[in-house]
């Protein structure tokens, strides 16, 4: 009897492919940015921000305090006048060599975004940047048209504009806020999150090299205290904030009464709806997406997948075994899906709400894979027999935690999406365009994305419903907050 032949078990695995730091140029200590210029902050502190992946100190950042607000506020105040009077295309033309010298330090901007904030180089590299760089493009147009954008009424710039970004987008979301603000004739003094400032302080240096008036843009690193004295600073006009629920909640309290102008992009806890007539695979791919994109660090990430009970079975099976297949380790690493948790704080919150998930009787399920010693890291995690009312059903976990639910019918699966104080986004899987419409007219969210997720774009308005908060970023719908109207 012919010995079959012993065959050899071949293990292919993807080779190391790490982006090089080397050719980054950090300074060792960054001051805050008034008047197009680096100085110490006034008052006095500072604190080093830290690698979330080696936990290795980058450099010493400033903490801007009441004085250092006080300050930029006036700066701004002068600059913003003249400013304002610049013919409209001239500013434009400013946020345009903004985008493009952007667009030529992309390499290094997202290196430091991944090192400062933990997110894998390869969504630094093709998500953040470009799309930081096309929303100055995009304002960049606009500039000169905005009595178009907002349908043809008087209008004028608000003057001092006080921006507050987070720490899961920070150069995205501070093009965001910074490029209307500007295009539309205001003076803008940004704080970045404490946990990733870097950008934020090389986006200066980029102001620098475009010769933007001084004091147009002025950058304050620094804590959540400094965040609240600008809020509450005499003589700004506007605050644009995205962040947590309860912080919107402190900042929209601490307005009260006050002629200044409110947006707020807030959490959310959005529903992911897959309809027995998807594609599943196409499904599965979306769903990864929507959760494990920027290791769930998302307002809007598909945290509470709802999936039409008969191919429940189906999509659980596929979504695990895809799940096992993610990569966790080294962001800097070209073949990591998965990087890390931005905090030690953040990390604590994530175990936190997991605990509570089993605590109250759900499976969870959590991909084994190697994690490494230092840094903060949680694996890729799916939760199934959950039910509505538990905590991983209703409350923004903000990491890469997936919470399954199931739906029998198109009108329980609306009902179970919009059971929820938040209204930030939603997806919808389905072969049939006429139900994407019709489910997506009845969800209370204010993006809807049929067959993707986690979908931007400068031309498309972006903002929430009821406790995801209020106004609209991107488009012709961005320019709205930045102006008042008579
Ligand atoms: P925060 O809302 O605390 O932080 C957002 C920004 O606001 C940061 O720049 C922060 O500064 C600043 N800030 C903090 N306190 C105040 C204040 N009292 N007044 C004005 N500004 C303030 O979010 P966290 O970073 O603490 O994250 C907590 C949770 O919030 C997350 O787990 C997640 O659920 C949610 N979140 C939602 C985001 C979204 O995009 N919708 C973004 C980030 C978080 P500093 O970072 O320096 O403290």
């Amino acid at each position: 009897m012919a010995v079959a032949p012993e065959r050899t078990r071949l293990t292919w695995d993807y080779s190391p492919a790490p982006e090089s730091a080397d050719h980054v140029r950090l300074r060792d200590a960054y001051g805050v940015f008034v008047g197009g210029e680096f100085a110490d902050p006034r008052s006095g502190k500072s604190a080093p921000t830290v690698n979330p992946a080696t936990e290795a100190k980058i450099a010493k950042v400033a903490i801007a305090g009441e004085e250092d607000v006080a300050h930029a506020v006036k700066v701004a105040r002068e600059a913003q006048r003249k400013w304002a009077a610049l013919p409209a295309l001239e500013r434009g033309k400013y946020l345009f060599r903004i985008a493009r010298l952007m667009q030529e330090r992309a390499r290094e901007l997202a290196i430091v975004e991944t090192m400062d904030g933990g997110k894998p180089i390869r969504e630094s590299r093709d998500i953040d940047i470009p799309l930081a760089a096309a929303h100055f493009f995009h304002y960049a147009g606009w500039a000169d048209k905005i009595g178009y954008g907002i349908a043809g009424r008087e209008h004028r710039p608000h003057g001092v504009v006080a921006q507050i970004v987070p720490w899961n987008f920070p150069l995205l979301m501070a093009a965001w806020k910074l490029a209307p603000a500007l295009a539309c004739g205001n003076a803008a003094i940004l704080k970045p999150a404490d946990t990733t400032p870097l950008t934020a302080l090389l986006l200066a240096e980029i102001c620098q090299e475009a010769e933007l008036p001084p004091g147009v843009v002025s950058i304050l690193p620094g804590n959540g205290a400094t965040g609240a004295a600008l809020v509450r600073a005499e003589g700004i006009d506007k605050v644009a904030f995205t962040g947590s629920t309860a912080v919107g909640k402190d900042i929209q309290a601490a307005l009260a009464g006050r002629d200044v102008g409110l947006t707020l992009e807030l959490g959310g806890k959005s529903a992911n709806i897959i309809f027995e007539d998807a594609s599943i695979d196409q499904a599965v791919e979306g769903i990864v997406q929507g959760i494990f994109f920027n290791q769930g660090h998302v307002c809007c990430a598909g945290s509470r997948l709802l999936v039409q009970e008969s191919v429940a079975e189906q999509v659980e099976a596929k979504l695990w075994e895809r799940m096992q297949k993610l990569r966790l380790g080294d962001p800097l690493d070209k073949n990591t899906d998965v990087g890390a948790v931005n905090s030690g704080e953040q990390l604590t919150r994530i175990e936190t709400l997991v605990a509570a998930g089993e605590d109250e009787g759900a499976t969870r399920r959590t991909v084994a894979c190697d994690i490494p010693e230092r840094g903060h890291w949680f694996a890729p995690t799916l939760f199934t027999d959950v039910s509505p009312v538990h905590r991983i059903a209703v409350e923004e976990i903000f990491g890469p935690v997936v919470s399954m639910l199931t739906f029998r019918t198109q009108a329980e699966a609306i009902e179970k999406a919009n059971n929820s104080k938040y209204g930030l986004a939603a997806g919808i899987w389905t072969d049939k365009g006429g139900k994407a419409f019709e489910v997506a007219a009845q969800l209370q969210a204010g993006v809807v994305w049929q067959n993707t997720y986690n979908h931007f774009d400068p031309t498309a308005a972006f903002g929430g419903y009821k406790e995801s908060g209020f106004g609209r970023e991107g488009g012709a719908a961005g320019l709205r907050p930045y102006v008042r109207v008579s």
